[in-house]
This record gives C-alpha cells, structure tokens and sequence, in this order.
C-alpha cells in the first residue's frame, strides 16, 4: 500500500478514515501500526543521530511512529498545520491555553465552557496572575465589547458541553483576529467529521479523543491541532510540560478513528430522533438540541456543521429528588456516568453551570443524555419508561409534599 500523500485525490472522509495513519510498508506489512513502547531510541552513527535529532522522533517523550500516525491523522480530519497529543482531553484543553498566554495578559471565555476548564482557569491561569473573563456564548457584541490591549486569546466551546448553545465561531474568530487575538476552540461534540474549525477561523482546535475518537469508553486522550501560525507555541509548551500519550491509548485511538464516521452517523440519528421524542413528553419542559429546528442555535448550526453528535440536554419540569431517584432507578438501558462518545447510552443530572453574565432560569433539573449505539426504539422506550415511573412516583405521593425538596430554582446563566 502506497503512503497516502500518494493518493492526493482521495477526499472523502469515508476514504481518509480507512486509510489515513498508515504505513503497512514501514511496519513489517502489518495493516496498522502496531504498539511501540519506548524512552530510548538508538542509532548506531553520529550522523543517524543527527538526522533523527532534526525531524524525527529522538527520544519516546517527542513521540513514536505511532503517535506521528495519529496525530497525522486527525491533523488531516481537523484541517490544521499539525497536531500534538495529549495523556487528556483536559490537558489538551490547558496546555492550549498555556501556550498562548503570559502574566498579564487576559483570556476571554466563553461562558458555557467545559467546567473543568473553567476551574484550571480560575485556579491556575489566576496563579499565573492571567485575567479570566467569561462572555455570553451567543453574544458576539459582548466579546468585542470585552477584547482589551491584553487580551491574547478567546476559548470556544461549540456547542457547549452542558447548555448546548452553538457559537457563531467566524464572527467571534473575526472580532479576535482584528485584535491579533488566537482563537482556541474544544470541538469535541462535532469531532472533526462535523465541524471543521481552520475554515471558520479557529488558531487551536481540541479534541477529547476520549469521547468520540477513542468511542470505545477504554482510554483518555486528547488532541489539540494548530494553523502554521499558532503551532511553534503550542509543541513547545507541551514538550516543556512532558505532555505525552500512553501507547496503548493512542493505539486504541487510531483504531477507533477507522470507524468514526459508521459511529457518529449512529449517535446522530439516534440523538435525533430521541430528543424529538423526549420533545413530547410531559414530563419534559424543553430539549437543548440543536439540530432541532426549534432550538436557538439551529440556523448556526445548519450553517457551519455537518451534522451533529449524540450528546444533548432535556430540562425537565420541577420534579422532586426522590422521583429523580425513581427516573434514574429505572433506567435499564442508560448509565449514570461522566463522559461520553462511546457506544454505550448514558444520563447524567448535571448541576446548572455556574455563570456570570446574564440569567436563564431552568424550571427544573437539567439531564445530560448521551445517545448510544443500540436501537432507537429501545432508548425512547427506556427513557419514556423511567419518565413515567417518576411522573407516577409524584402521583402516588410516596413522598409528602412537604417534605420533598423541589428542585426549581436551578439558576443558570447565559
Ligand atoms: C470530556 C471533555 C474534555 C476532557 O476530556 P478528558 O479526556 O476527560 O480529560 C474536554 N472537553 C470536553 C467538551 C469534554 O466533554
């Protein structure tokens, strides 16, 4: 099998998917390329030596054939320049942000952001004496209004992880650029299938490989892909931290890109079509989806996505803790667990984002579904099921009125 840059008319993402990240030639035949673990690295002459010091891997920490492969792959997905891995989705997420920014400069973040990130931000990037500001995911005019003379870098999160707004990323990227500011976006919900970030003006793009990449719910990794520009800064930084990924890891990784595209059109459909369900249910006060075309940030994402992936929001009326104990208890087909992107269905009671700017009162408590690979059918049964049962618990007052605490006044702001 020839190298792929060989085959420059392959396009397709179907194509690029199966054969990206390979080098049967270079590796004993073998369809993929196989573990290679090591911190040692040997040649035999000063000039090998020299020649593996210049552009190749010298030393297990700068990386292996196997992670040039991945990264070369997702690299090729993404649309960037290059792409370095990370041992997690959240330290891709902060060594991004640490290779843009200095003491004294400030950092504007969208404030629907990953929650982790936005606690690194306020534990670490303060330390660091970085200014932390927040700016209303769906107002642009508020991030114009907020760039100052330090102003380095804006962080995106499209949509965000939680509150799923989508973000008019060419016009926030518009507005940063007019003031030399690099913008970084995490795009791990679309994956590089749906949303592709150098077109519409992202410095930075991440992924989680954890979720979707990886999909199998069997390793954490993360990947962050610069343009030409942003990419000097973002390698050093990350070999000045010794940032690097687990072989077995990036192994499973780069197996779980082969079926990436197979898999993303199941979660999407499978998505969909739940959370139009879930739109019908009583129980069910408003679906955070946006490739429904009630939902806010619809136009944006039909504009700029190329489709969407099966992590999504339901907003439930005010139901008390013990008929969410009911809803959760009869689940049978859905987990309660943190992350997301791999086969399995999962629910999770999210507490409202802590935010700054604005106000958005959720009637009731928030869930965060993700929609795995079994059959639609079954999912809206098993959500419509465990629903029911906690509208029934209500109806049956097994809890007294009194005494049950309502969760009604989960304040989120936007
Ligand atoms: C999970 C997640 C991360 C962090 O990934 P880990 O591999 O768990 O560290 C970052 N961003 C988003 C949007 C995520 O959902």
């Amino acid at each position: 099998m020839k190298a792929l840059e060989d085959k420059s008319d392959v396009r397709d993402t179907e194509t690029l998917l199966c054969h990206l990240g390979r080098a049967p030639a270079e590796h004993a035949g073998m369809a993929n390329v196989p573990i290679y673990r090591g911190s040692t690295i040997v040649s035999e002459t000063l000039e090998e030596w020299d020649i593996r010091n210049k552009d190749n891997p010298s030393y297990g920490r700068f990386g292996t054939p196997l992670s040039r492969a991945l990264e070369a792959a997702i690299c090729k997905l993404e649309g960037g320049y290059r792409s370095i891995l990370f041992p997690s989705g959240q330290s891709a997420c902060t060594h991004s942000l640490l290779a843009c920014l200095k003491a004294g400069d400030a950092v504007l973040i969208s404030d629907g952001v990953y929650a982790p990130v936005r606690a690194f931000a306020e534990n670490v990037l303060a330390r660091l004496q970085i200014k932390v500001e927040y700016f209303c995911p769906t107002e642009p005019s508020e991030l114009a209004a907020k760039i100052n003379a330090n102003t380095r870098a804006i962080y995106l999160e499209s949509p965000s992880s939680m509150t799923f707004e989508v973000q008019d990323v060419p016009a926030l990227a518009a507005i940063a650029h007019r003031s030399d500011v690099l913008v970084i976006m995490d795009n791990t919900w679309a994956t590089p299938l749906y949303f592709k970030p150098f077109e519409h003006g992202v410095d930075i793009s991440i992924q989680a490989a954890t979720k979707y990449i990886v999909g199998h719910s069997d390793a954490l990794l993360g990947v962050a892909t610069a343009n030409e520009a942003a990419w000097h800064g973002l390698k050093s930084t990350a070999h000045h931290f010794g940032e690097i990924g687990g072989p077995d890891d990036i192994y499973l990784a780069l197996r779980g890109l082969r079926t990436l595209g197979l898999r993303m059109k199941c979660h999407w459909e499978n998505g969909l079509i739940l959370a139009q369900n879930l739109q019908t249910h009583p129980a069910v006060d408003r679906v955070l989806h946006p490739a429904l075309p009630n939902d806010p940030g619809h136009l944006i994402w039909k504009r700029d996505f190329l489709g969407a992936s099966g992590l999504f929001g339901i907003v439930l009326k005010p139901m008390s803790r013990p008929q969410l104990s009911v809803l959760f208890s009869s689940l049978r087909l859905f987990g309660i667990g943190l992350s997301w992107g791999g086969y399995e269905s999962l629910a999770l009671l999210v507490e409202p984002p802590k935010r700054m700017e604005g106000s958005l009162q959720l009637p009731g408590p928030l869930l965060r579904i993700h929609a795995g690979m079994e059959s639609p059918t079954e999912l809206i049964a098993d959500m419509h099921g465990a629903l029911n049962a906690a509208c029934e618990a209500a109806a049956d007052s097994i809890v007294p009125p009194e005494t049950s605490e309502v969760v009604s006044q989960c304040q989120i702001v936007s």
